[in-house]
Parts: structure tokens; C-alpha cells; sequence
């Protein structure tokens, strides 16, 4: 994949419109929603570099492949947050949910690890499922979870999130693993 960044945007009416399938990622901080990206996209330091300590509660947005775009969206659930900057991003991602024509799914990104899903993460799946969009669930870090636990943890994930048994993509931003079924789900999303 060939992928640019475009542009960061502090609220939605700033984000550039590319006229291409979009896929919105969002998951608490430090989930590993950025490593997933650059795994995908296969370029690791783009996402990162995007991600400028300004840039973290931006709406930051990718082309990839001349054909469609990523929108990594910002990681909630980050303590240090003041009120008001609470609010700010609960508006900045209602207005993308709500009003991005060119969205398709939103990928939510999840840490195998944690069998107890947050309020957050119950919070991000009922936005998304109330503003009609499709929701693909994406556990990642599996590499950190032995295989003979990794379907049991998976199930508790889906079954606290309401989600049929098997809807989550198992991956791991490190070991690679669920890349290939990510991006199939995605481009078939995107009728690419
Ligand atoms: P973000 O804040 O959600 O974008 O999270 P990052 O992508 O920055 O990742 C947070 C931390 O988790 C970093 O130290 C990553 O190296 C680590 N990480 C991310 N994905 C994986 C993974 O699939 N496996 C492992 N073992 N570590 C990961």
C-alpha cells in the first residue's frame, strides 16, 4: 500500500473531504490503534510522525492507495483530559459520525488482553451502531495472549460489547497476524 498523510484537523469542519471511501479508526489511548494503521498501510512511521504531541487529539486524516483514506481518530479514555477537552472530542467525533459523507465503517480497536471491556469502549460501540455505521471490531496486541486463551478472551470481548461470536478481526500490529482479513473486510466495506 501506498499511503500520504493529508492533513490534521482539531475539529470535523476542518477536515479536507477527499471525495474517497473513508475508514475512521478509533479505541482508548495507547490500545494500539497507530501501530494497526501502520501495520496496514505497511509504513509503521507515518502514523507515528503524524502523531506530534498537538496532534494527538486531532482528527488525522491518511490517502492510501489513491483509491481511499484512513482517519485515525483520537484515543479516548486519556486520564490526563480536562472537562471542557472531553467535550470538545465527544463534538469532534459525534460531527465525524454524524456528518462524514464518505465514511464507510469505523474500526474499533481493542486489547486482547483486557477481557473487561471499558465504559468507553461500550460507549464508542453504541455511537457508532446509533449514527448507523458499520462497526468492525479489531483485537489487537494477540501476539501478547497464548493461543489457548486468545477464542476465550476474544468471546468475553464480543459477548460485554453485544457483538455476534466470531464479528471480531483477531490481529497484532507486531506479529501481523488478522492483517490479511482486516484489509479484506475494509475493501469489501469500501466496494474496492
Ligand atoms: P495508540 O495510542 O492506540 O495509537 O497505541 P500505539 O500504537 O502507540 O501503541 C501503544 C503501545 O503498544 C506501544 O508501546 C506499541 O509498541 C504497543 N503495541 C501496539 N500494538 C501492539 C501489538 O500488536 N503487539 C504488541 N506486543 N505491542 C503492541
Amino acid at each position: 500500500m501506498a499511503a500520504k498523510f493529508i492533513a490534521s484537523a482539531p475539529t470535523f469542519s476542518k477536515l479536507p473531504e477527499l471525495g474517497l471511501p473513508e475508514i475512521g479508526f478509533a479505541g482508548r489511548s495507547n490500545v494500539g490503534k497507530s501501530s494497526l494503521i501502520g501495520r496496514l498501510i505497511g509504513q509503521a512511521s507515518l502514523v507515528r510522525t503524524s502523531r506530534t504531541p498537538g496532534r494527538t487529539q486531532m482528527l488525522n486524516l491518511f490517502e492510501v492507495d489513491k483509491s481511499w483514506a484512513f482517519v485515525d481518530l483520537p484515543g479516548y479514555g486519556y486520564a490526563k483530559l480536562s472537562k471542557t477537552q472531553r467535550k470538545e472530542l465527544q463534538i469532534m467525533i459525534a460531527d465525524y459520525l454524524a456528518r462524514r459523507e464518505t465514511l464507510r465503517a469505523i474500526v474499533l480497536v481493542l486489547d486482547a488482553r483486557r477481557t473487561k471491556v471499558s465504559e468507553d469502549d461500550i460507549a464508542a460501540v453504541d455511537w457508532v451502531t446509533h449514527h448507523g455505521r458499520i462497526l468492525v471490531p479489531a483485537i489487537t496486541k494477540c501476539d501478547l495472549v497464548p493461543k489457548n486463551k486468545r477464542l476465550n478472551n476474544v468471546r468475553q470481548i464480543e459477548k460485554q460489547l453485544e457483538m455476534p461470536a466470531g464479528s471480531a478481526i483477531v490481529c497484532s500490529a507486531k506479529s501481523g497476524e488478522g492483517k490479511r482479513q482486516l484489509y479484506s473486510r475494509l475493501t469489501e466495506v469500501c466496494g474496492l
